[in-house]
């Protein structure tokens, strides 16, 4: 695996790649890798000649500087998992190098409505953040594909936004949610979970299943939401939200009445142990 800190001398090398005509797939993370970033990676190399993964923990997209400081780093770890699934290109700028012209900006994104549901409205500028670290990368790596995970399906929806916005050729691919046995999402984050708030945090996953099971049955949506709200805080949960959603012209939108064929989407956010956590589940339709 070649491993480049530069923009300039990765930028060169994917010069002759692309010479050469072999095809690039991308995925950007923030590290502490585990199976759903490899999961990403795999899918990059299945359908392209090259992947290639960048970690940078992206100081623009943390609206909580404790959040930031506190984000798990293991790059030897990362490094050595990703010689394991034979990645060929990893990128680890530093914030100097991704962000020469200094933190702040006075260019912002129209993202819509996006930016002030979900996560947008208890992370403000989070995505404003996100947004204009993915349009660095791809302005260096210059990928045909881009691959991102479902577990952040709004981010997913941000970067569709912003491809059309600047009026990228990229093709994002978005690919399923790796779970742990238990079926609470695979997340960086779950790491700083003691042994005890590891075990109570499959809730999430749980409260999304019977979102989903209970869906269209005798109970109305919004009860439906606010019982796995309460659910969750009996189980020491603090939740931020608990939605259930309708995908429409690329926007999440509350959903107030029966959604007919659109897609429906549940989304939770709730703090366990300090640590906050996200998850999502397809409830009918697909992104
Ligand atoms: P992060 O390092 O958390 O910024 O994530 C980098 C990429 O990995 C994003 O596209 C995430 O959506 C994706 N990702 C994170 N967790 C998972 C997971 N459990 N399954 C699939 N993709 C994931």
């Amino acid at each position: 695996m070649y491993l480049f800190k530069r923009r300039a001398d990765l930028k060169k090398h994917l010069d002759l790649v692309r010479k050469s005509h072999k095809s690039i797939g991308f995925v950007p993370t923030m590290g502490a890798l585990h199976n759903g970033h490899l999961s990403l990676i795999q899918a990059a190399k299945k359908e392209n000649d090259i992947a290639i993964c960048s970690i940078f923990v992206n100081p623009t997209q943390f609206n909580d500087p404790k959040d930031f400081e506190k984000y798990p780093i293991t790059i030897d770890e990362d490094i050595k998992k990703l010689n394991h699934i034979s990645t060929d290109i990893l990128f680890l700028p530093s914030v100097e190098e991704m962000y020469p012209e200094g933190l702040e900006t006075a260019q912002t994104y129209d993202f819509g409505s996006l930016e002030t549901i979900l996560e947008g409205k208890f992370r403000p500028g989070h995505f404003q953040g996100v947004g204009r670290i993915v349009h660095k990368l791809l302005d260096i790596v210059e990928p045909n594909q881009l691959f991102m995970g479902q577990k952040d399906l709004q981010q997913c929806l941000i970067v569709r936004r912003l491809l059309s916005l600047i009026h990228s050729p990229v093709k994002l691919v978005v690919c399923p949610t790796e779970r742990e046995p238990d079926g609470l999402a695979m997340s960086s984050r779950n790491t700083r979970l003691s042994p005890a708030s590891r075990q109570k945090a499959v809730g999430i996953y749980q409260a999304l299943l019977s979102i989903k099971n209970n869906f269209g049955k005798d109970l109305h949506f919004l009860e439906n939401a606010h019982d796995a709200f309460d659910q969750l805080k009996k189980q020491g949960f603090e939740p931020e939200y608990v939605d259930i959603l309708q995908l429409e012209d690329g926007q999440l939108k509350q959903l107030d009445q029966p959604p007919g064929n659109a897609t429906v989407v549940a989304a939770i956010a709730a703090w366990l142990d300090g640590v906050r956590l996200i998850d999502n589940m397809i409830i009918q339709g697909n992104i």
